[in-house]
């Protein structure tokens, strides 16, 4: 726990590294890159230790998203650091010729990067990763949810990063609420809307821009003519990796008329094929965090709205155990459906038509991710145009948040602004534009006294 009164030396210091130009060199810049890559590939199997630890995933979960997901940004970054960093021409017209015009890419300054327990390591350094490119200095916050992993990070970010460039603040509300007095040039947020809105009250106070990560209830639609196998067991995977307790795991399903027993049939088999007959015992299901996040969860389930329990509904509060749950017959009012579940819980609610499913989403809020499955393009091309959702995938899930290319983030509630790749790199970048004039000519055309003759030409040529 970082003590509250040395919170404010600690973003000044970072300050002082900004200003001292520790990252004006774009050849530092990769320096510490390789610094964090060394720290995950060394550090592999403390990490991952720390997040079975604090969340008992399965620990080829734990390599996948924590390790290679944020190797592999650290990776994108620096094969592109020359190129993102490299002025970019723009056009100039005519008459503010001869003339050149650039957008010059600049660090923002000292960023504060706030991130949640779910993907403790891979959210913390996977928007630092784009904060250092940029040529930012940066102070990172872990989710005080996951302790072990929080104070590991403490240990070795001083061992491996420059303290001038990263330092670490670790606490809770209190220790937060401290940091975010500070004066940062951007603040780069993942978690609950909740203290989405704490963060952006706090940096309006300085007109601090944010970029907040959110949540949301993210739908799933299969349409009748899916094939029904493979969509069970790919929104199974994406739903019950991490015990659910993924910001993009659909939420719910909505299965167009026809096919909703067939679903219901292959969810449950596919389940069984996972984890077996009984998933406590099962190597590779994780757990939830703690109790207060599994007494929510199983309130969500006592709290009814739906006919059966088609797979799972066991659980085990002192080990944090809730099974593959799948729920049928679910109305749009139960319990289920009124907050995000994130947890091994799936809904799943009949539609009559792919229309009424498009009417479903656009009813409520708009989520972070929105995943459709169908053997037409027709159909998928219609749910994509008449929806909205900070990000799609279709006939499969998550994907489209590992393709560099595609930046990920929310809209409406389930966030602002977006990341990954060179998105990353703009979010922490002032592209600043700079034009520069030739000394000659210089026609007197546009200065006073704007004679008669002058006008016309000016009215002419502008
Ligand atoms: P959390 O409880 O760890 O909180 C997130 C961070 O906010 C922590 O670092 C915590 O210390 C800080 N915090 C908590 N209360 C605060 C306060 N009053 N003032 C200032 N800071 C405070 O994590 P969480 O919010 O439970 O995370 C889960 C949510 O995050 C879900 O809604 C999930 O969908 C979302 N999420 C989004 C993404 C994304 O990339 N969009 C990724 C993961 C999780």
């Amino acid at each position: 726990m970082t003590a509250v009164e040395s919170i404010p030396g600690v973003v000044e210091d970072l300050r002082a590294g900004f200003r001292g130009g520790a990252l004006h060199e774009v050849e530092a810049r990769a320096g510490q890159l390789r610094q964090l890559r060394l720290l995950l590939v060394e550090q592999e199997g403390r990490l991952i230790d720390a997040v079975v630890t604090d969340l008992g995933k399965p620990r080829i979960e734990a390599y996948m998203a924590e390790i290679a997901g944020t190797l592999s940004e650290v990776d994108e970054a620096l094969k592109h650091l020359e190129s993102w960093n490299k002025p970019q021409k723009a056009k100039v017209p005519l008459p503010l010729k001869p003339g050149a015009g650039r957008l010059h890419p600049q660090p923002l300054g000292t960023v504060c990067i706030i991130a949640p327990w779910n993907y403790p390591i891979h959210l913390l350094f996977a928007p630092l990763v784009p904060a250092l490119a940029a040529g930012n200095t940066a102070v990172l916050k872990p989710s005080e949810v996951t302790p072990t992993v929080a104070a590991l990070i403490e240990e070795l970010v001083p061992e491996y990063l420059d303290k001038r460039i990263v330092s670490v603040v670790n606490g809770g509300v209190a220790e937060t609420t401290k940091l975010l007095e500070e004066q940062f040039d951007h603040i780069f947020y993942t978690g609950n809307g909740v203290v989405a809105r704490v963060v952006m009250a706090a940096a309006a106070k300085h007109l601090t821009p944010v970029t907040l990560e959110l949540g949301g209830k993210s739908p799933t639609i299969v349409a009748a003519d899916a094939n029904i196998k493979i969509a069970a067991r790919r929104i199974a995977w994406a739903k019950f990796i991490n015990a659910g307790q993924t910001c993009v795991a659909p939420d719910y399903i909505l299965v167009e008329d026809g096919v909703e027993e067939e679903l219901l049939a292959a969810l449950q088999a596919t389940i069984t094929g996972f984890y077996g007959d009984d998933p406590q015992a099962s190597p590779d299901f994780a757990r939830i965090v703690n109790e207060r996040h599994h007494d929510r969860l199983t309130a969500l389930l006592d709290g009814g709205g739906y006919e059966t329990i088609v797979t799972g509904g066991s659980y085990d509060r002192t080990g944090c155990y809730l099974a593959p749950t799948v729920l049928a017959g679910v109305e749009p009012d139960a319990a289920v459906m009124s907050e995000e579940i994130f947890g091994p819980i799936l809904p799943v609610l009949k539609v009559g038509s792919i229309d009424e499913a498009i009417d479903f989403v656009n009813e409520r809020d708009k989520p972070l991710a929105l995943y459709a499955f169908s053997a037409s393009d027709a159909v998928l091309d219609r749910i994509v145009e008449h929806t909205s959702a900070g990000g799609v995938t279709l006939n499969h899930a998550l994907l489209h948040l590992a393709v560099p290319d595609l930046p990920f983030g929310g809209i409406g509630p389930s966030g602002m602004g977006s990341y990954h790749g060179k998105a990353g790199f703009d979010v922490f970048s002032h592209h600043k534009p700079v034009f520069k004039k030739g000394i000659r000519p210089d026609p007197t055309l546009t200065y006073p006294p704007y004679t008669k003759r002058k006008q016309n030409l000016l009215r002419k040529f502008i």
